[in-house]
């Protein structure tokens, strides 16, 4: 992978600049030791590392800026951090960049549930925000698999999905604000309590822009009220094939779960392993979630069973209770972690139309065989949100160069049935290069001209999301 050469002239400058970051900061918030800084080498893409020159943790808005305002004068760059497991290196440090992470900016603002939203710092982890609410009935819909360690901020950044995005929508469909600190310390507020805060609707391009165009110290976020109940049932197939289409048969239906998920072999394994969620033993498993009354649930489970029949499942099994429904997610939300026990892996992020889920699960086992590399998967599908595991030896010389070019190749094949590169994930420094196969030089010279107005010097988040070629004039200039 390649990275920017850093910056020898701001490596030589050190200590005046962290002496310049403890005058604005207490104490303890300011990171340079060498061996501490190492804490913050990389996110959860850890195939790629490289300390900072210097970490900071702030605790207000009021302390950002002033971080912010101190790297713009001294010409920088930094690189916002939630809580470091970004898949896709969107957190990865440069040897000449301070590494802003948000971790201590995790207070609960406001709460006012006739509006239904929640305002909190933007450090604050996923799932405590669903935790301040839910004694009174409500809940934060999105939900990555990371939420119990991923911070709002992150989410917003990637415009992070979960499971149970397929009903309620990603991080964007759910935010309804932000303050953000532009790189010269400009404090901004950009949407509000409310849908459609007045002026120009930017909140948009905010979300999922992956720290590029400042740094969300605090957001509104909506909270909807706890369903009334909600049951998943699990449908086990002989072939990923035969279970991508059943996927696509559902979603043609217009029946709307609150999840699809898709577990290979491989997965099923790996997560029963884990969970002991009584996964069926088969070579492609569906989670399927519905929400409501009893008498909702019990018509829209009959009508995906039956949807499901047409296509020969070797099993068809509801959850009979509470405790058996917590296992089912368990075993899913922890496939990450659970593979990670066995295995040095790469996840993929692309996102396909879902009639196209049997041929790019074919194509996938073929380039699984060409490279002779194994793949697990495992993804929201009834968004058609892929996420193929590759796993290789990160001991091995070469493994993790074939890891990437297949992944490169998995990705493209997406862009080319009409999908794009990343669902949830982001492009980090992970999708940078292939962003060519996906934009044309028009497109992202339009997308490079958005960063240009909100940081005008190129500090934030240096080296992610656009190739290194086409940034080269501005970073240079
Ligand atoms: C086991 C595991 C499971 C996962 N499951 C999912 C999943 O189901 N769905 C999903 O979408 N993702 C998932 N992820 C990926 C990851 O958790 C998400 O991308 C998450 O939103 C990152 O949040 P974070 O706080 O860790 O951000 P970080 O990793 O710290 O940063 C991510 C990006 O956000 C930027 N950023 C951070 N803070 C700020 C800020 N204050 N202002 C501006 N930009 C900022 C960073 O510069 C970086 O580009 C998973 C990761 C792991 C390790």
């Amino acid at each position: 992978m390649e990275m920017p050469i850093p910056d020898p002239d701001i490596l030589s400058r050190k200590a005046r600049i962290v002496a310049r970051l403890q005058a604005v900061l207490p104490a303890n918030a300011v990171i340079h030791d060498e061996a501490q800084t190492r804490a913050y080498e990389c996110d959860a893409l850890t195939a790629y590392r490289c300390p900072p020159l210097a970490a900071v943790l702030p605790t207000s808005t009021e302390e950002v800026s002033a971080v912010l305002r101190v790297c713009h004068e001294e010409g920088v760059p930094v690189v916002p951090r939630g809580s470091g497991t970004s898949l896709a290196g969107g957190a990865l440090p440069t040897a000449d960049s301070v590494i802003l992470g948000v971790a201590r900016l995790n207070d609960v603002l406001e709460t006012d549930y006739d509006n239904r939203f929640i305002r909190v710092q933007s450090g604050r982890t996923n799932l405590s925000v669903t935790g301040a609410v839910e004694s009174d009935g409500f809940f934060y819909a999105p939900d990555p698999s990371s939420q119990l360690a991923c911070a709002i901020a992150g989410n917003i950044a990637m415009n992070s999905g979960g499971a149970h995005c397929l009903k309620y929508g990603v991080t964007t469909n759910n935010l309804l604000g932000v303050t953000m600190v532009l790189m010269d310390g400009t404090v901004t507020q950009i949407g509000g309590a409310h849908m459609d805060a007045g002026g120009l609707d930017l909140l948009g391009l905010i979300c999922g822009s992956e720290g590029q165009l400042g740094v969300v110290t605090e957001a509104w976020l909506r909270i909807l009220p706890k369903p009334e109940g909600a049951r998943p049932v699990l449908i086990a197939f002989n072939s990923n094939e035969v279970a991508g289409a059943c996927v696509a048969d559902i979603i043609k239906a217009g029946v709307l779960p609150v999840a699809i998920e898709f577990m290979d072999k491989m997965l099923i394994r790996v997560c029963e392993d884990f969970a002991q969620a009584g996964y069926p033993d088969c070579e492609a498993l569906l989670i399927v979630e519905v929400e409501g009354s009893t008498a909702e649930i019990d018509e829209q489970l009959g009508l995906i069973k039956q949807i499901a029949r047409r296509h020969d499942p070797i099993e068809l099994r509801e959850s009979q209770s509470e405790e058996e429904s917590k296992k089912i997610w368990m075993g899913r939300k922890a496939a990450f972690s659970a593979i990670g026990k066995i295995s040095d892996y790469m996840c993929l992020d692309g996102t396909i139309p879902v009639s196209s889920l049997p041929h790019v699960l074919r194509r996938i086992g073929e380039l699984s065989q060409d490279y002779g590399l194994a793949v697990g998967n495992v993804f929201h599908a009834g968004d058609g949100n892929m996420h193929p595991l590759i796993l290789y030896d990160a001991n091995k010389p070469g493994d993790l160069e074939k890891c990437e070019a297949m992944g490169a190749d998995v990705l493209k094949l997406c862009v080319e049935v009409g999908g794009c590169l990343t669902g949830e994930h982001g492009v980090g420094i992970e999708k940078r290069d292939l962003m060519t196969a996906q934009f044309s030089p028009e497109d992202l010279e339009a997308q490079l001209g958005v960063k240009d107005v909100f940081d005008p010097a190129w500090l934030l988040n240096p080296a992610k999301v656009f190739p290194l070629a086409v940034t080269e004039t501005r970073r240079v200039a």
